[in-house]
């Protein structure tokens, strides 16, 4: 049998069962995500920087002899210090808790390292960097791809792996990308660029690799949206709604004024729903900004027109806190129900019953409502909130299988940055919610370094007497390679500290949805003082009570997740205050810019200028195969290119005129894009 692309990565030379194990861990299967599976940087050998020019916070490649080596105690355990002298200058090569690295080094040994260069301990240091042995000082070295690794599986293992891979799968890679749409814009055929990432002869070269991949992810992903989008536009949809009348008396008697943006939001989402075609509509606006009650809106005036609506929260949690919501506000308005996967089934079975028969207005609740046992009798608007949570395809699934397509709109709390927002939801029009409600004080975010751990768990024991209550936010899950402070671990540590005596809940994304939803429920309820969490409280969970974060370690966050995080506090009648743990001095002065600016838009700006766009696609979830963007570390030029591409492509083929390679490449993405295209085709 010939080789394929599809081979398991079994077949792979070097990869036995273990390793095989390891790697489908890591979302590698085949042999085409192995030669998929992008290295996030490389190491520049080729590239040596004298030791006197060294700036403090930057990412360097050094070469010099072992002048001593030895240890030291730090607040983060034994660490094993090297010092390193190529004449112009000193550093130290540092490693935490890993005391058999000792063995590696001997005094006048030449090595090469690389790595982030701080100002520790009265000198430079690079903790964990990359490091070999070199030979004599000013050879030139290689250039050296850096992937992630996970334990048992090290960076140059994956790298050796993968140039197997390459060396029997190359001939059989069939390009997606017309080579000439990739010349037009400077980049490499993908063949080029699969040889070059992974094994760079130069820094130029891997980049260029680096830009071809990026650009075929994102033109993949406009032309799949705009088709989509296409697709929707010609299904039928409900009829223009003509009354409002309900839905403006349910904000006459709202407590509070609508803020200008609520009002442009509402004008948008009813400019659509007047207009005859099915809205599809993204809703973007920051924590707090009113969001849900510009969703009531809609939800009310499709009810008055004679249609069923519905809302999907990401938890379980959230869709109980909009259930809530709305048997409060909306009263006698509307006949409103609720679904989850834990509701019982005898409320389950009268809920579906209700539903088919009309006598329910507006269901809410989670993942259930996807459930194909849930029939309506006539959906005319579903609404999700949080959407980054959900696919593209599960909200098509939402609305398939009806005799007309209902109206969507997507309600996000995550500020997409504008310039990549019409990339990112290709497939939708925005309404941006710019304003805040009168009298909301921000969150007071004060930076601290770790020096300042103390003072922030005082602020945090201080409020916790007070009967407020806190959330802890670490990076990582366990004690990996780096030194991040795993969750589980600091609430060990804060148990027999800071925090003796106090009521701790620990939540992660390792643990199980019930665990998580069984831990969040004592949280709201008050029961858990302080929830330790991974980044799974970003979701717009509601705790008035709770007024104080620490985010440890924070300088790995991007600053548009801290934002996100920060927004848990802040929600009630108290002051709230966020305090960013950084562990480096270059982080600390990152994360300051937090303590000034409060608007999502703002940050998330200033985060596209930091760390470029790749982030945000993460966060946006599609539903297309994970494009790794973020370590492609794609640019905002390339964005707009492969966006304006997308385009040009598609109107080729709308005219007919197109040559036979474009036409298939487009055919081909339409057809890795999935159901929901199928499924517009087929009503
Ligand atoms: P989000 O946009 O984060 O979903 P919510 O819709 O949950 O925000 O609103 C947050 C809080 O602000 C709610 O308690 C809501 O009742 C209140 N609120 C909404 N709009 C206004 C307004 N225009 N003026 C004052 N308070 C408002
Ligand atoms: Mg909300």
């Amino acid at each position: 049998m010939s080789p394929s692309l599809d081979d398991s990565v079994r077949y792979v030379k070097g990869v036995g069962p273990r390793r095989a194990e390891l790697l489908n861990e890591l979302g590698v299967c085949t042999a085409r995500d192995l030669l998929d599976h992008f290295p996030f940087r490389i190491d520049d050998f080729s590239r040596v920087l004298p030791m006197g020019l060294i700036i403090p916070g930057s990412e360097v490649t050094v070469q010099g002899k072992v002048v001593s080596a030895g240890f030291v105690h730090s607040t983060r355990g034994k660490a094993f210090r090297v010092c390193i002298s190529d004449g112009t200058g000193v550093l130290y090569l540092v490693w935490y808790n890993m005391p058999y690295m000792y063995r590696s080094f001997r005094p006048g040994l030449s090595v090469a390292a690389s790595g982030k260069v701080e100002w520790r301990r009265g000198s430079f240091e690079i903790a964990h960097p990359i490091w070999r042995e070199s030979g004599t000082p000013s050879e030139k070295g290689p250039v050296i791809p850096v992937y992630h690794a996970t334990q048992g599986l090290t960076s140059q293992s994956l790298h050796s792996i993968i140039k197997e891979a390459l060396k029997v799968y190359v001939p059989y890679i069939r390009p997606l990308i017309p080579k000439s749409v990739l010349d037009k814009h400077g980049l490499l055929s993908e063949v080029q660029a699969y040889k070059a990432i992974h094994n760079p002869d130069s820094p130029d070269i891997w980049e260029k690799a680096r830009r071809t991949f990026a650009f075929r992810e994102i033109l993949s992903l406009q032309i799949g949206l705009l088709s989509m989008k296409a697709e929707v536009e010609k299904a039928p949809s409900p009829q223009a709604f003509t009354r409002f009348d309900k839905a403006q008396a349910f904000l006459r008697d709202l407590p509070f004024r609508l803020t200008p943006a609520q009002q442009r939001a509402i004008q948008d989402i009813g400019r659509d729903l007047t207009s005859g075609r099915t809205m599809n509509r993204l809703l973007q606006g920051d924590v707090g900004s009113g969001k849900t009650v510009v969703a009531m809106w809609g939800l009310l005036s499709a009810v008055e027109n004679g249609w069923q609506g519905a809302l999907m929260a990401p938890t379980e949690v959230l869709a109980t806190q909009h259930y809530k919501t709305f048997s409060e506000l909306l009263g006698s308005r509307a006949r409103i129900g609720f679904l989850s996967g834990s509701t019982r089934k005898s409320d389950r079975e009268s809920t579906l019953e209700r539903l088919e028969l009309g006598e329910i207005d507006i269901l809410i609740g989670t993942h259930a409502l996807l459930s194909p046992e849930v029939k309506w009798r006539n959906l005319g608007l579903v609404v999700t909130d949080e959407q980054h949570r959900f696919g593209v395809k599960e909200r098509l699934k939402l609305t398939s299988g009806h005799e007309i397509l209902p109206h969507m709109l997507v309600v996000s709390a995550t500020p997409i940055p504008r310039s990549l927002a019409l990339t990112l939801y290709g497939d939708l029009d925005v309404s941006i919610m710019d304003s805040m409600p009168e009298g909301r004080s921000p969150v007071a975010t004060r930076c601290v370094g770790r020096s300042g751990r103390d003072l922030a768990y005082r602020a945090l024991k201080e409020e916790l007497s007070k009967g407020r209550q806190a959330f802890v936010v670490c990076p990582l899950i366990t004690e990996g390679k780096t030194d991040r402070r795993a969750a589980s671990i600091v609430k060990e540590e804060l148990e027999k500290g800071h925090l003796k005596g106090s009521v701790l809940g620990l939540i992660h994304g390792s643990l199980s949805k019930n665990e998580i939803n069984e831990t969040m429920s004592r949280f709201v309820a008050g029961e858990i003082q302080v929830l330790v969490a991974t980044t799974v409280v970003e979701v717009g969970i509601d705790v008035p009570n709770a007024t104080v974060m620490v985010v440890e370690d924070a300088d790995s966050f991007g600053l548009a997740t801290l934002h996100q995080l920060r927004g848990r506090v802040g929600r009630g009648k108290h002051p709230s205050v966020c305090f960013l743990i950084a562990s480096t001095d270059s982080g600390l002065r990152r994360l300051k810019a937090l303590e000034k600016i409060s608007d999502g838009f703002e940050v998330a700006e200033m985060d596209l200028r930091e760390r470029g766009p790749g982030q945000f696609f993460g966060t946006a979830q599609h539903g297309v195969p994970d494009t790794k963007l973020a370590e492609l570390g794609v640019s905002l030029d390339v964005v707009s290119r492969a966006r304006e591409e997308a385009k040009e492509m598609l109107s080729l083929v709308e005219s007919g005129f197109a040559p036979p390679e474009i036409r298939e490449t487009v055919e081909r993405i339409r057809r890795r894009f999935g159901d929901p295209l199928e499924y517009g085709r087929s009503r």
